[in-house]
């Protein structure tokens, strides 16, 4: 309560921003995921590391726009292209232009695929992702992983971070499957088991069009994969004629150069890409096999969008490539292993009953004793340190997201001093939790 009152008492003009624009926008927010009680921080301007709240205060980013400003704000050399392009090429021509064809190339390279087609936001990837697995296998139903999070679209909204009371222990039947949401059967299955999947392929598979999976979770913090478990779903979908869909919208090039999927060794038939990719301008992909991406070509489904490849987001997206290079991301990287050894000796120290999760360049602490290895494990998670722990960071000016959805991110803007910062925050969290 006490750290709540120090929220309020330092934030009154996000306060009064929230009040006012909940009379045009619901909760005050342009998507929901922004908002949380009583209010959130309203952001007048940010650069670097560096976000200025409506007062005045100055807060280090760690939430990094969830992961979508790998390269910082206001980062130089997006700038410099993305002005170029506003004085020299233009806007929209919904023409094919060199322009997309340049960025799709470099994706191809980057990403080891095939074919890929430019959309907006990761909903319409995933979207799309799944309309050509169907378009594809001719089959309807899909398998998701339970509690995942994969944006807006409505086949996707099944088993999002439901109670986690109303889950049972692992080894129980699961309680909340199949669902007929408008477009199809959706089978929901714990991650990192192998066995369930196995039944639902045995039972269903001739009616499953797609596995959809984020291989590393991370809108569940972060939980990552047992040894051989992606391994095993690529195997089980090749078995059953089952496409493999891994969205990337979350790990994409935090994860590493070509994202999760190259750095874990496990290749999906399709893949879904936003957020970093875009360097914070609004762009995302899917893409994958050329067997696959030929139901685009030959008329099996359709792919649309006036905004598609736009000259804009094609110059962001071209500066993003050559940014984010291995050295760049390497050094990233460096900083965020540092900071989660200091957090751990901290941990440790203090006996405290958390660990941490790294992927790439994120991190997460996790409030629970045990590895999380799926949704369910989450029932071990002390939410009200959680939920201390990152309000005790907000109110020391450090700018992580709330709840399990996030991980902390070290852009390419972010340096060891600043991370430094967060590790000695959170002794002093340590020593009041004492
Ligand atoms: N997939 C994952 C894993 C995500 O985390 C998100 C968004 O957070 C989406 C898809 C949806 O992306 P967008 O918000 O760009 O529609």
């Amino acid at each position: 309560a006490a750290e709540w009152d120090r929220f309020t008492a330092d934030t009154p003009e996000s306060g009064d921003h929230n009040r006012r624009a909940s009379k045009s926008l619901p909760l005050g927010v342009t998507s929901s995921f922004q908002h949380w009680d009583p209010y959130p921080i309203s952001i007048a301007s940010a650069r670097g590391a560096w976000l200025t709240d409506v007062d005045g205060r100055r807060l280090l980013d760690l939430s990094m726009g969830f992961g979508a400003m790998l390269v910082g704000h206001l980062n130089p050399t997006i700038v410099s292209y993305v002005e170029e392009a506003l004085q020299s090429v233009g806007t929209l021509f919904v023409t094919p232009s060199p322009v997309s064809t340049e960025v799709a190339e470099r994706f191809q390279r980057r990403f080891g695929l095939d074919m890929l087609r430019f959309t907006q936001s990761g909903t319409e990837s995933l979207m799309y992702a799944v309309r050509a697995a169907r378009a594809y296998t001719e089959r309807k139903a899909i398998i998701k992983i339970e509690g995942g999070y994969h944006g807006g679209y409505d086949a996707l909204q099944v088993s999002v971070k439901p109670a986690l009371e109303d889950i049972g222990p692992a080894e129980a039947p699961i309680p909340d499957v199949p669902f007929d949401v408008e477009a199809g059967t959706v089978h929901v299955v714990p991650y990192n088991n192998l066995e369930r999947l196995t039944e639902i392929l045995h039972e269903h598979g001739r009616e499953i069009a797609a596995v959809v999976m984020e291989p590393v979770i991370e809108n569940l913090a972060i939980v990552v994969p047992d040894e051989g478990y992606l391994a095993g779903v690529r195997a089980l979908c090749d078995e059953h004629g089952v496409l493999l869909i891994f969205d990337e919208v979350k790990t994409g090039l935090t994860a590493g150069y070509a994202g999760a999927s190259q750095r874990l060794g496990v290749k999906p038939d399709l893949v879904t890409l936003a957020k970093s990719i875009g360097g914070g301008l609004p762009l995302a992909a899917f893409g994958g096999t050329e067997e696959v991406m030929q139901v685009v070509v030959d008329g099996r489904m359709a792919h649309f969008g006036t905004y598609n490849g736009n000259p804009l987001v094609m110059a962001a997206a071209r500066a993003v490539d050559d940014i984010c290079t291995h050295e760049a991301l390497d050094a990233a990287e460096t900083i965020n292993v540092a900071t989660l050894d200091a957090v751990d000796e901290i941990i440790t120290e203090f006996e405290l009953p958390a660990h941490t999760v790294a992927l790439g360049v994120k991190g997460c602490i996790t409030w629970s004793p045990t590895p999380v290895r799926n949704y369910r494990d989450y029932k071990a998670t002390d939410f009200g340190v959680a939920e201390l722990s990152w309000l005790w960071g907000v109110n020391r000016g450090i700018l992580t997201p709330p709840g399990l959805d996030e991980q902390w991110l070290v852009s390419l803007a972010h340096k060891q001093d600043q991370m430094d910062v967060l590790v000695s925050d959170f002794r002093e969290l340590a020593q009041a939790l004492r």
